[in-house]
């Protein structure tokens, strides 16, 4: 049974593995040290050409969250950073440091991304849900 499930889970981290090229799994896991890291393929594609329009380092401050630790961080249980096997997330926050909100925000929409938080002072969220959001 045990086994049975660690197949299961290294499998779904192998397809993860092969669309994030430049990423690396502590970029994109939970950061509360769970290693929760299930985040959608679509999302880390459009991720890694945002990467590529930007052509600048680019720090992720969140990206996947265990449901427990997005709830301490005061994330909505819809949140699209909420990362569960059955609902990966699609979504990450783009840290402002070295980069400024409006080429970031550019890139963004260039990569495809139709959630995109500009109201905070640190980073830009961007996520991958299905119908645009501006906030
Ligand atoms: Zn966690
Ligand atoms: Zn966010």
């Amino acid at each position: 049974m045990l086994n049975w499930l660690w197949e299961l889970k290294w499998l779904s981290l192998v397809k993860v593995m092969q669309a994030s090229v430049s990423f690396k799994w502590s970029e994109l896991e939970c950061k509360c040290g769970c290693k929760t890291r299930y985040v959608q393929d679509e999302a880390i594609n459009k991720l890694q050409k945002l990467r590529d329009i930007l052509q600048k380092p680019m720090i992720i401050n969140s990206a996947a969250r265990c449901p427990l630790h997005n709830v301490r961080v005061g994330g909505s249980p819809k949140s699209q950073h909420r990362s569960t096997k059955q609902s990966p997330s699609t979504a990450f926050d783009i840290s402002l440091r070295g980069l400024t909100k409006e080429e970031v925000i550019k890139a963004a929409e260039f990569a495809g991304f139709k959630g995109v938080g500009v109201n905070y002072k640190s980073f830009v969220h961007v996520d991958n849900r299905k119908y645009s959001a501006t906030w």
